[in-house]
């Protein structure tokens, strides 16, 4: 790809309010918009001169200006467990990582919406790498596009690298993108997004798109939060399940909590018994996930005899619990694991 070719915005990652806006500007007929989805979304071309039921002037038109736009992954490590992690390159000379989990029929696809992350949670590599910048839409959604793997993925996890409601100008675009009729088609439940609980930009996500929502919760009590994750201090855990409670999640959309289990910190039964109160009246689950330790941190995980119990425990307050399998951890694909950081600094 030359330098000129590299500076030419990507069409891949608009929607089709954004099409429709860039071929008025280009004076084209407005159906022409619907043909770019097309090509860009249900054939998935990698180039103008593909898309052939566009003219050549047309094709000119638009390749003054625009590319179709698509990175490809310039890693991958394959763990013994069958899940895989490809490193990508951004457009902005950054790295971010996507994780392919194959699990029976299913594969999932865990992708990044930031390089690094600014929010600083105790238990997570990426968090400790810092903020390098925000993804665009085309960038998220490349991940999924450039897949080897593509047409095994079944769902899509917004769980990789950052924090996705940080950057929701990139990331509702991708889940449109994702569930239009225009787009890609696919139901949208097959996508989740996972948040540590930004208040406004979650209302935004549950009224504008209809993905299932997974919070961080990680300890129902506010100060032991507060060590753990920087975000409490803004939004209290209490204030982000209130808002979820008085939204109208309808009976497809599931809301699930995301808890990594921290040995002798937040797996007691004082934490069930404040659990269940917290989320008393909200049909939603509980995924236990074993902490993975990482480098400098003094957290550690529970035992599976613990994990076991905190889970039965919950079951029998009526709250369903999953344990999640752990998956890819000798490659550091595992949750909390992802970080670039070494190709951002240079540093191990
Ligand atoms: Fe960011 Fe999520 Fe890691 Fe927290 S857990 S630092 S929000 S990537």
């Amino acid at each position: 790809m030359d330098a000129k070719t590299e500076q030419k915005e990507w069409l891949y990652g608009k929607t089709l309010t954004e099409l429709e806006a860039i071929v008025q500007q280009l004076e084209l007929p407005k159906f022409t918009a619907k043909q770019i989805a097309n090509w860009l979304y249900q054939k998935e071309v990698s180039s103008l001169e593909e898309m052939l039921n566009l003219s050549l002037k047309v094709r000119g038109k638009l390749a003054e200006k625009y590319q179709v736009g698509f990175i490809d992954n310039s890693n991958v490590q394959a763990s013994i467990d069958g899940t895989k992690k490809y490193l990508f390159p951004t457009l902005g000379g950054k790295f971010i990582e996507a994780a392919y989990i194959p699990d029976r029929d299913r594969a999932t696809l865990c992708v990044s919406s930031q390089a690094g992350c600014k929010m600083g949670c105790l238990f997570c590599m990426t968090g400790k790498q810092g903020f390098q910048g925000h993804l665009t839409s085309g960038e998220i959604l490349n991940q999924i596009k450039s897949l080897p793997e593509r047409e095994t993925i079944s769902n899509v996890v917004y769980m990789g690298m950052g924090e996705p409601l940080d950057n929701l100008s990139a990331v509702l675009p991708s889940l449109e993108i994702l569930t239009a009729e225009w787009g890609y088609a696919w139901s949208p439940k097959r996508i989740t997004v996972s948040t540590i609980g930004i208040i406004p930009g979650m209302d935004e996500f549950l009224e504008k798109s209809n993905a299932h929502l997974a919070v961080s919760l990680h300890t129902p009590f506010d100060d032991e939060r507060r060590k753990l994750m920087p975000i409490q201090n803004v939004y209290p855990i209490e204030q982000v399940i209130s808002h979820i409670k008085k939204f109208n999640m309808g009976k497809q959309r599931r809301v699930s909590f995301e808890y990594i289990m921290f040995k002798g910190l937040n797996d007691t039964p004082r934490h069930v018994k404040e659990l269940a109160k917290l989320l008393n009246g909200l049909r939603c689950r509980i995924n236990l996930i074993r902490f993975h330790p990482i480098p400098n941190t003094p957290l550690e995980g529970s035992n599976e005899a613990t994990l076991k119990s905190f889970q039965e425990q919950l079951n029998q307050k009526g709250i369903t619990t999953t344990i999640r399998a752990s998956r890819g951890q000798d490659i550091f694909a595992a949750c909390g694991m992802l970080s670039t950081k070494a190709m951002v600094t240079g540093s191990e």
